[in-house]
This record gives structure tokens, sequence and C-alpha cells, in this order.
């Protein structure tokens, strides 16, 4: 569709940052077939005859531009018609060309914005016709006046475009032109206004009552040449006034001059991430809540997972774990959506994967991704930290980040039982574990290196300048590299490669025996002060929560005794931290897993049902409507945890619902049972929850578990079972069965603690 499409620009300055490319066509007839293909370096929206093509946003989406760029299809039957015609595309820096990353940089991909078109129809006889994008189409200056991710948008609906010419031909871009692989974005939730809040400073706020990533869109008629200018936050600060700190260097912030005609105003090309807009600029008078409503934004996908107990606050933990994947599934998995990073970090979703794909079938949108990672793989097989690559942002080679290349495509595997997802992403798997292989100077552990170590765990007094958590880095790395080793053995074995899953599996137990070696005495894991333990700049242990939640979940122990003595010191541990866990992104995910699976399923309630932070519940209780990229974001006294790195829309701390399904409804995998083709049902009661219930949309169909208490002690389960599922039940009394399709009711009597 691009044969005789060229490249085109136009040198821009101040007067039109967001250029629209034209071209008028005359037709004898109309034709009866036609699709344009688009694509651009920054992000546009195709018009024909003044009708928006499509509704998605952000095209052509954010792909890792140095190596490949989609382009969109659309179909034109009915559109073009006989006589004149008008196709032009507005055009603006999105990721490519625009701030981001870093140091509020531009220009990271490229120092302009460059549009490529092709348009194709038959005539009546049969002939096909082609028209591209070269010097004959025109430029012309947009009502758009600037647009940013970061910064926001300025929209002059008095403003009167004029034309610059002609476009200028170019070589393009070097990256591959492939077409649209990810999921569209576009609009979904729309929410109204819940309040007009005048705050203390005396500024006019309005609260949405719901933090999210989108923009609001206003329905407006005013004076010609009047404006609007909302900026946006998260939170309010203790004092109740408007709080933008966190931002960053990101401005936030929309601005809408009015035509004096009903206008529809909302941002083309930036989002933001919000809960609150401040009226900065807007027409005197009464302000009419009706005119404002916030409109979430994100990468369409089937929700998948449901759940619902009798605790209000566990209700809300959940809507916000949701809130936490919706706001941050835009075009790639992002770390936040607010300030001026909104960049795909590894560490982040190698943590949340496995939440993400029970509350969404997130398949498409993480294949497409992972496309991306795999070509940011550099040449020595290492995995930055950020993908697509973003200069200045995660270079950083790190364990528990790097290793989301083999944990991700395992975790999809698991969900959605599709081997494809293995087999494409194999080689940069295998070149992944080579390179943590030979990075060291020890084969068979990962020492020394520059990693995030436990990231944000309270136990390194952390401080802005501190965020790695007292854990030492080593052995979350060696850690990791023992767990990635094990995958692999198991992933060879699933694509049929047995001489690699046997080179796996011995690779996996020359780790492990290093790991005890190194990093445990007798039966405990110690500080090996040598890389990490000498140079840290901060507390660094051996023994900590999350040392002994990775020995424990990845299998690093020897024997039961061994087992019972690490289970009892971290319970020790979490009693001695005033009953609350002190972890951090690497281990909170594993944490009361590890309780469950170890005999200590009531400790691992308790720490969920913890209120003081860290805690999942305090930000609830603090009205969080999302997860928060701190535990105490907000600190008790309501004073913010630093004004700099301060997401309240952080999704990793969320994964804590994938322990919900597997140990609270007990809905976990069988060996070999990837898809959910095999399955354990182990639901364990517990009367904070008053009752719960919990569905998957599976590759196989509903697959659901309830459970509520009755009269007296009975506790009464119902469970659903979809097609080709063997499902093993297991009750808290011990009674197994073994069901295969169909609707089960059971019953026991509740024995007090789970
Ligand atoms: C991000 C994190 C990310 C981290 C790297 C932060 O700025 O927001 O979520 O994983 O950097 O450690």
């Amino acid at each position: 569709m691009f044969e005789t499409a060229k490249w085109i620009w136009a040198p821009l300055d101040a007067a039109c940052e967001c250029p629209v490319f034209e071209k008028r066509l005359t037709l004898a007839e109309a034709p009866t077939r036609a699709v344009l293909a688009v694509t651009a370096v920054g992000l546009y929206q195709a018009y024909l005859n003044g009708e928006r093509l499509g509704d998605a946003l952000f095209t052509p989406g954010w792909t890792s531009y140095t190596h490949r760029l989609q382009y969109q299809v659309y179909e034109l039957d009915g559109k073009l018609r006989a006589g004149e015609n008008c196709l032009s595309v507005q055009c603006a820096n999105g990721w490519a060309v625009g701030y981001l990353g870093r140091g509020n940089t531009n220009h990271l991909y490229a120092d302009h914005i460059s549009l490529l078109a092709g348009l194709e129809w038959q005539d009546g006889a049969g002939r096909v016709h082609r028209l591209g994008t070269d010097a004959g189409w025109e430029v012309r200056s947009s009502c758009l006046r600037s647009s940013e991710i970061y910064h926001g948008e300025t929209l002059d609906l008095t403003y009167s475009p004029v034309c610059l010419g002609h476009a200028l031909e170019e070589s393009g871009p070097g990256a591959r032109l492939i077409p649209q692989e990810g999921v569209a974005v576009t609009e979904q939730e729309r929410i109204a206004p819940r309040a007009l809040i005048v705050t203390p400073k005396g500024e006019r706020v309005i609260d949405f009552g719901q933090n999210l990533a989108g923009y609001v869109e206003l329905r407006l008629r005013g004076r010609r040449g009047e404006r609007v200018t909302l900026s946006h936050a998260e939170v309010l600060d203790r004092d109740g006034n408007f709080y933008t700190e966190n931002l960053e260097l990101a401005r936030c912030r929309n601005t809408y001059v009015l035509s004096g005609g009903e206008d529809l105003l909302k941002p083309a090309f930036s989002f933001q991430g919000f809960r609150y807009v401040r009226l900065d600029e807007y027409p005197p008078g009464e302000v009419d809540l009706r005119a404002f409503t916030s409109v979430a934004v994100y990468s369409r996908m089937r929700r998948t997972g449901e759940f619902v107990c009798g605790n209000a606050k566990v209700n809300r933990l959940y809507q916000n774990v949701l809130w936490g994947q919706r706001s941050n599934f835009l075009e790639v998995p992002t770390d936040c959506p607010q300030r001026d990073e909104r960049v795909g970090w590894l560490g982040d979703i190698q943590v949340f994967v496995r939440t993400a794909a029970i509350n969404f079938d997130v398949l498409p949108f993480l294949r497409k991704w992972l496309g991306d990672v795999r070509l940011e793989q550099r040449g020595d097989g290492a995995v930055g930290s950020v993908a697509p690559a973003v200069q200045g942002r995660g270079t950083k080679i790190s364990a528990a980040w790097g290793d989301a290349a083999v944990i991700c495509p395992w975790e999809l595997y698991l969900a959605y039982g599709d081997r494809e997802i293995l087999r494409q992403n194999y080689p940069m798997m295998c070149r992944w574990v080579e390179y943590v292989r030979s990075c060291g100077e020890e084969e068979f552990l990962w020492l020394g290196g520059d990693h995030y170590g436990d990231w944000l765990a309270s136990d390194a007094e952390l401080s802005p300048k501190v965020r790695q958590g007292a854990t030492q880095t080593d052995l979350i790395a060696s850690a990791f590299f023992a767990h990635i080793a094990s995958l692999m053995a198991r992933i060879a074995g699933v694509l049929g490669r047995e001489a690699d899953a046997a080179a796996f599996g011995q690779l996996y137990a020359s780790v492990r025996k290093a790991f005890r070696a190194y990093f445990m005495k007798d039966g405990l894991p110690v500080l090996y002060p040598r890389f990490d333990g000498l140079s840290a700049n901060r507390k660094v242990l051996g023994l900590t929560q999350t040392s002994l939640t990775l020995i424990l979940h990845f299998g690093l122990y020897e024997g039961e005794e061994e087992r019972a003595r690490l289970i009892r010191r971290l319970t020790e541990l979490i009693r001695e931290n005033g009953g609350r866990m002190s972890t951090g992104f690497v281990g909170t995910p594993y944490l009361l897993h590890v309780l469950s699976e170890n005999g200590c399923h009531r400790q691992a309630a308790d720490l969920f049902f913890q209120e003081k932070s860290p805690s999942w519940l305090f930000a609830v209780n603090h009205g969080a409507t999302t997860v928060w990229e701190h535990w105490d974001g907000v600190r008790e006294d309501g004073s913010f945890w630093s004004d700099c790195k301060n997401s309240f829309n952080h999704y990793s701390y969320g994964a804590v619902f994938d322990w919900v399904y597997a140990r609270v409804l007990g809905i976990r995998l069988q060996p070999g049972g990837a898809g959910y083709s095999d399955v354990l049902l182990a639901p364990q009661p517990d009367r904070r929850f008053g009752f719960a219930q919990g569905a998957i949309r599976t590759v196989r169909g509903r697959l659901g578990v309830r459970w509520e208490y009755g009269a007296g002690d009975e506790v009464r389960y119902e469970m659903e079972i979809p097609p080709d599922c063997r499902a093993t039940v297991r009750l808290p009394d011990g009674r197994t069965y073994a069901c295969g399709q169909g609707r089960y009711l059971f019953y026991t009597s509740d024995t007090g603690s789970p």
C-alpha cells in the first residue's frame, strides 16, 4: 500500500508544532474499494473529508522506534466519493519526537515529525489506483498549537490555520514497517465529576473520585476567545490543596481557547494521570459540572477476572488493582501514568504479570511488547530495564528487571496455554541466561553489577537517595539466576527441546549449589560481604524477609528441617516488625504465597489484612483509588513520603491479587496445567473476607469459585469448572474430589482458622 508513497515532513517552528498534511483528490466515480495505510514518526490522526478515521488513539502506537514502526490500515469503502475528496492527517510529537524520559529531553528517536500514507482504490472497471504522500502534499498549521505526552496540549479554536507550502520528501526512518500488532488504545470508562471543591488556597478543583490515566472531556459553550486551562493532579495535600510536585517535570496541563460555538474539548495526543483537575483559567460565572467528564484511555483488553467479597476494604483494593492496570496498559506496560516517566519498566510488569493475566486478556498486548524487549536485547544478551528503550531510563542491567524476559513469557504461557509465546521468545531467553552466566566472575552466581535490588523495601531506611531495600543484591541476583534456570528447563521441556531442558536443569543444580555455598550458613541466608555487601551506600543484610522469601519460593533450601527453620525465621521477622512486611518489589509478590505454601496461611492473611503501613489496606484507608508506588506515599500524618518519585498509580504491589486467587479462592494451576487445563481448587475461607467469589474467563471458559459461611459453622462452596478442564477440589477438611466440567456444591464446617 505504500508502493508509491514517500516519507514527508516539514520544517516547523514555534508557530506550528503540530502540522496537518493534506491532499485533495478528485475522482470521476466513487471507487468500488478503497484502503488507506498510514504511519508516522510522531503521532497522527487521519481524516477523510473532515471525518476522523477509526477511533484508535496514539497511532501508530509505541514500539522500539529504532527498529520497527507500526502502520494502520483503514477501509474507506463508501467514504471516498465521486468528485473532490480531502485527505488530511493531523500530527503531533508523541513519544518519538516529544519530551520523554529523564531530564525532560525531546527528540529521542527523531528530531522532527514525518508521515507516510498510501491510498489505494479500485474503480468500476477493476483498475487499481494509488496515491501516496509526496512533495505534492500541502502542509498547514492547525488549531492544535502544541502537544506533548508529558506536558499536555494547547488547542486554540480561534486560530486560523495557514498553508505552509508543500511537504518535503525524505528517506524516512530506518525502522522496519509492520502492520499494527498490538491492540488499539481507545476511550474506555467515562466518569462524571463527584464534586467541585474550593481549596484552602482558594483554587477551584474538580474531584472525579477516581485516579486514572486518560483525560478530561469538556463540552462547553463560551465566548469566542475565552480560555480554559486545566491542571491535573492525583492527590490533594494534607491541607486539602492541589498537589503537583510528584508529577516532577511533567506539566500535565491542557489549555483551550473557545470558538464561541459549542466546543468539544479534549487532548488528541496527550494523556494525564489524575483524579483532580484545577481550573487555572475558566470563563467567568458558575461552573457547570455537567460539562466535565473524565475519560479513561488504555489499550483495549477483554476483562477476564472477577472478584468480590464481603469486606468493603478488600473490594476497594481489588478495584484499585484493576485501575492500576487500566492506567498503565497504554501501548506498553508502564510504571506510572502521571510523572515524567511513564515508560515500560520490565521489573514492574515482571512483578504484576500473573495478576494482570487474571484480570484481563493481556496476551496480544504483551506479545507485541515482548517483541520490543527482544529487539532491544543487546548483542551480548543483556536485557535492559526499560523497553522500548528510552535514553536515560532503564539502561541498568538488573536482576528481576531483565528476568522479565523469561518470567513474562512463562506466565503468559501458564495463563493462556499458548506455546507460541514461548517459541517466539525462546532465543531471547537463552541469550539472557547466557548473559547472566557470563557477566560476573563466577559462572553460577551473579555477583556485583548494578541492580535495583528489593526496590522500595522499607528495611533500609528508605529515602529518595536509597531505594534498594536492605536485601543483598548479589543474593537477589543469584536467586533469580537459579529461578530462571529452572524455568528455562521447564520451558525447553514444553517446547520439546530435551537436550536444552537437561542442560538448563544442570545449570539450575549448579547455581543452586553455588548459591547455598555462598549465601547460606546453617540453613539461613547470610551476608557475603564482597560486592554489594561492601560497596553499597545503605544498610545491607543477608537475612531479610525478602531473602528468606526468595529461598523458600525458588526452592533453594535443602530438606524439611531447613525449610521449617526458614519459615520460622520469616514469621519471626514479620512479628519483630510489628506484624508487617518490610519487603519491596522483589519480595512482596512472593511473600504471601510463601507463607501460605508453608503452613502459615493465617500469617499471610494477617499481612493481607494489616492496616498499618507497610500494607495494602493502609492506602485504602487513606482513600486510595489506585495502587501506590510506595507503601507510605502518604504517611499517617498526611505528609508525603517525598515530593519526588511518589506515584499514586503504580500497579506492582497489586500483584497481591494473584495470591487472593490462588489461596483465598484457591484457584491454582497443577504442574503441566497451563491454560487452566488442570487445576487445583483449594479455597481457604477466612471470616475476615465475609464471603469470597471470583472467576477467571480462561481460554476454556469460566472457572469460578465462591465460598460463604452458612448457619452455625457451616461453609458452603460453589465451583464452576469449564470444559476440558480437569479439576481437583481440595477442601479445608482434607477431602479431595476429582471433577470435570460442571457446577458443584460442597459443604464443610469452619475449623476456625485456615
Ligand atoms: C519506576 C519504577 C521502576 C524503577 C526502577 C522507577 O522510577 O517508577 O517502578 O521499576 O524506577 O527501579
